[in-house]
């Protein structure tokens, strides 16, 4: 059967230049980076390219890159190492309601271990407040992290005005870039942004490496102890053949933005079009201006959006239900809360996010297929 993949925000494929940069430091080049003789030279001279790829592709020195494990990793890195090492000019941080658990969880840590945080409240569309955030400063206020676009309901938050507070406020900010990057232009200068996180494995490259990007002024500290890597400030030998990897995805994604960013909206718009078309008791979830290109979710009333997805995997399609990270856990996701989804919908909603391959056939096989299922699963 042939599957037709719309869950993209979950994770991509590796995309095969990409593949291919990696593959020789698997076998070939396998040299430690910290080694002194030549394939470990030609370890480490693979790290230094990749590092400026990630550098230029957000307007960032190579200096102010440190490579990760991932995505969370980066978000862990950022936050307790920001409040640890700033914890003598204040204990009080700023967050949003719907961040990705790696950073709610995070923030969580810190409140037990005598933090404070401030979660803000979201509008119906899945955006902060300006108002709300500059009413929330205090003057033990020392960290600002708000995501960038929010993985379920795809809302692009206001980060330009966001980084004009925290610059205002001599504030640092942080933002969970893991879903914009690839989609989104970022520039850490142009939105004065103190570090931002992502991950390879959500714009074609390879699971298992990430990127914090720190600006040079920023002092925070290392989480975990061990070898001098990575500017002393994060322990363990390079994942060499992923970091090639994430600086050439970065790369792709960033010469391919524009056209890949049009491709996607023109879709989404297709498939919002066609839902609304189609079923009556449909809610669009997010924003219809503040979105991300390739980010569609909806609720249905009176339907179970993890029989729905199930059903749909039956005709070899890949969507998500309510929230990918808390799947095999039926509460429901906390960003539909915070939104406000009521209770009637809340259950029933799937997350339908884009990529390069998908087609508007693949779209019209999709609606075709919830036009068959959605009758007979509903209650
Ligand atoms: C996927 C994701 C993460 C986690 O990234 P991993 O590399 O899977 O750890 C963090 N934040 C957001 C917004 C994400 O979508």
């Amino acid at each position: 059967m042939k599957i037709r993949y719309f869950d993209h925000a979950a994770t991509t494929y590796v995309k095969l230049e990409v593949l291919k940069e990696m593959l020789p430091y698997f076998r070939l080049n396998y040299g430690n980076p910290s080694s002194l003789y030549s394939i470990g030279r030609k370890s480490k001279k693979a790290i230094d390219i990749a590092r400026k790829r990630v550098a230029e592709a957000i307007n960032a020195k190579t200096k102010e890159i440190y490579f990760t494990s991932c995505g969370s990793e980066s978000d862990n890195l950022a936050i307790k190492g920001v409040a640890y090492a700033n914890k003598n000019k204040g204990k009080h941080i700023i967050t949003s309601k719907i961040e990705h658990p790696a950073v709610l969880n995070t923030c969580k840590r810190l409140e037990e271990e005598g933090f404070e945080i401030t979660y803000l409240n979201v509008d119906c569309k899945g955006r902060i407040s300006i108002e709300e955030l500059e009413n929330a400063i205090k003057e033990d206020t020392i960290l600002i992290t708000i995501m960038f676009a929010n993985n379920e309901i795809g809302t692009i938050e206001p980060i330009e005005e966001i980084g004009k507070i925290a610059k205002k406020h001599n504030i640092i900010f942080h933002t969970d870039c893991v879903q914009a990057i690839g989609n989104v232009k970022i520039d850490v200068k142009k939105f004065n942004i103190d570090l931002l996180s992502i991950s390879a494995h959500k714009f074609y490259g390879p699971k298992g490496v990430g990127v914090l990007y720190v600006k040079e002024s920023i002092n925070f500290q290392k989480l975990q102890d061990g070898g001098h890597q990575e500017k002393d400030k994060r322990a363990g030998t390079e994942n060499v053949a992923g970091i090639v990897g994430i600086g050439k995805a970065i790369e792709l994604a960033n010469l391919n933005l524009e056209r890949y960013n049009k491709k996607l909206t023109f879709l989404k718009d297709y498939c919002i079009n066609q839902i609304e078309k189609n079923f009556k008791n449909v809610k669009l979830n997010g924003s219809k201006i503040n979105r991300l290109p390739g980010n569609i979710n909806y609720s249905f009333s009176k339907i179970n959006g993890e029989e729905l997805l199930l059903k749909l995997d039956e005709y070899g399609i890949c969507v998500s239900s309510g929230s990918a990270c808390s799947s095999g856990n039926d509460s429901p996701s906390h960003v539909l809360k915070a939104i406000g989804v009521k209770e009637e919908y809340i259950n029933g909603t799937i997350r339908i996010t884009l990529g390069e391959e998908n087609t508007k056939q693949d779209v019209d096989f999709l609606i075709r297929c919830l036009k068959e299922i959605i009758p007979k699963i509903s209650k």
